[in-house]
């Protein structure tokens, strides 16, 4: 099987990379990607077992890229969860209608992000408050 493979979806450049470089060192296998036309690209050519998406990309945004992975059988089963520093009530329930398993706020809390991740990963955490 290998190592868990993430996906990060993140325009921001240094937070995809800080997101990247926290996952790598808990030895996940991390694929980035800047846009969500790159995501459905990266997500065909080797299958994530977990999406980071951040919410506002540029184009077509996060949520809407959810919808579309979660409309497609090829895709549904795998778990998308939201990143967005818009921490305004209501963001949660957008992503959670969109079909994201979860939230995690930015900016990224560097000692409990990769926890946060993990625990998607399992399947378990749903983050509610
Ligand atoms: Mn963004």
């Amino acid at each position: 099987m290998g190592e868990p493979k993430i996906l990060v979806v993140e325009d921001n450049a240094v937070n995809r990379r800080l997101a990247g470089y926290l996952l790598r060192a808990k030895g996940y296998e991390v694929r980035e990607a800047e846009t969500a036309a790159a995501a459905f690209e990266a997500v065909r050519a080797q299958r994530p077992d977990l999406i980071l998406m951040d919410v506002q990309l540029a184009g077509m945004d996060g949520l809407e890229a959810t919808r579309r992975l979660k409309a497609d059988p090829a895709t549904r089963d795998i778990p998308v969860v939201a990143v967005t520093a818009y921490a305004m009530p209501g963001d949660r329930e957008k992503a959670l209608a969109a079909g994201c398993a979860g939230y995690i706020t930015k900016p990224l809390d560097t000692a409990t992000f990769v926890e946060q991740v993990a625990a998607h990963l399992s399947g378990g955490a749903r983050s509610e408050d």
